[in-house]
């Protein structure tokens, strides 16, 4: 599960790491008043961030640093009305509908600060980077030298002499190093307190020296955190973050029904029972040169419900041109997909091209169920193998769009 920056910049507050402060705020309006408050607190540079769960935000116009209360307005106004494009949302973008508004800071340095599952190491680690900012991506793929990284002892957790020998290989200096390790420490502790599968400080900041602070501040300006879903039962907080507006709708549904849809970019919607299963039937659909639009896994305890409601989500994709069921019954019957096939054609109607392939459990009632249901089914097709469904649909599908 993610959370917004201005949650997961809530979270690192908490636990003692120095972040600039700032207000969520959901429209134009409330954009103002923060910015009138923070300006009359005696900020002189804010910062106006969108709040989506996609980074890239700085390079697509949606982190705008702003001096006055009038381009606070025209950055808010800006980020409301458009949705964002950036290298790590797709073409289509997305809608912002929160912003964070937040006190500016100067900048001498940047450093990019991170914990994640190692899988090589088979434990957390730290990964760190004199070179951070927007350009991390670039930098990991042209010089994956200047990218640190040092594992986290599971029973132990990070060791204090593991911090400070990372911030001294990151070029910290003077009294930067001892902000440098209490921030690591920190991040380290909310990773393991909250069972975060990403945590990710970018930039980690040094602000220019001054009188105050010859060495200059060590700060978060952006963050992010990713969190095992099968954890969250034991973290209400964190699970009350939760920001439905950013999943997908279809994916969604699925999940309250306890059924595994994934969207695709394809045009054949796919249900099928079993992962496994679902990237066969994915692989055949494209050498038959269809294109799958999505696959939902109804999995093997699955009901009347919940399979006829896996149709209701297949057919409710603009994107769905032609369905393909592929069902191996094991544990699931086919007579119950049969059923829901039969129930879904009642309710909502398949006009798509609707191609069936069951074997195992109960095919042959299921088989019955098609048949008597027939007339109700004018657009489906039974098939005899997995190669003759995908045969089936990718042609079916051709042929309407044709
Ligand atoms: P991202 O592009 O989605 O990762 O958004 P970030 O919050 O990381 O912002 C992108 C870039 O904007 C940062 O790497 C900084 O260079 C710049 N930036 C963000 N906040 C501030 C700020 O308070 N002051 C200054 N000077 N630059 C900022
Ligand atoms: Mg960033």
């Amino acid at each position: 599960m993610k959370i917004h920056e201005y949650q997961a910049r809530q979270l690192l507050a908490d636990a003692g790491v120095p972040v600039p402060s700032g207000t969520m705020v959901r429209s134009i309006e409330e954009a103002n008043a923060a910015a009138k408050d923070l300006f009359s607190n005696g900020a002189t540079l804010l910062v106006v961030k969108a709040q989506v769960h996609a980074g890239g935000r700085g390079k697509a116009g949606f982190v705008k640093l702003c001096r006055s209360a009038e381009e606070v307005d025209e950055a808010s106004r800006y980020m409301l009305s458009n949705k964002m494009v950036s290298v790590q949302t797709g073409p289509e973008g997305l809608e912002v509908t929160k912003l964070l508004i937040a006190d500016g800071v100067d900048i001498d340095k940047e450093f990019y600060l991170a914990i994640t599952t190692d899988r090589s190491s088979g434990s957390n680690a730290i990964i760190a980077s004199s070179e951070g900012g927007v350009e991390i991506e670039t930098v990991a793929h042209e010089n994956p030298n200047a990218i640190k990284t040092v594992p986290i002892c599971p029973l132990t957790g990070l060791e204090p002499f593991q911090a400070r020998q990372l911030a001294f290989d990151l070029g910290f200096v003077g009294k930067q190093v001892s902000q440098a390790v209490n921030i690591m420490m920190r991040l380290a502790e909310v990773v393991s307190g909250t069972d975060a599968s990403l945590a990710e400080i970018n930039p980690l900041i040094v602000t220019p020296a001054t009188e105050a602070d010859p060495d200059g501040k060590v700060l978060a300006i952006d963050a992010k955190f990713d969190f095992d879903d099968n954890a969250l039962f034991r973290h209400p907080d964190i699970k009350a973050m939760f920001d439905s507006t950013e999943e997908n709708p279809s994916e969604l549904r699925a999940s309250e029904f306890g059924l595994n849809f994934i969207a695709l970019d394809g045009n054949i919607g796919c249900l099928v029972n079993g992962a496994g299963l679902a990237m066969g039937t994915m692989d055949i659909i494209k050498l038959h040169g269809g294109n799958p639009a999505n696959f939902l896994d109804v999995g093997g305890a699955a009901t009347l419900e919940t399979v006829t409601e896996a149709f209701r989500i297949i057919l409710s994709d603009e994107k769905v041109e032609g369905v393909l069921v592929n069902i191996f019954g094991g544990i699931m019957q086919c007579d119950l997909i049969a059923e829901a096939i039969v129930a879904a054609a009642k309710e909502v109607g398949f006009v798509v091209p609707l191609v069936v392939r069951l074997e195992g459990t109960n095919v042959e009632p299921a088989r019955k169920i098609l048949e008597l249901a027939q007339s109700e089914l004018p657009t489906m097709q039974t098939a005899t193998d997995l190669e003759d469904a995908a045969q089936k649909v990718a042609a079916a599908v051709a042929a309407t769009c044709a």
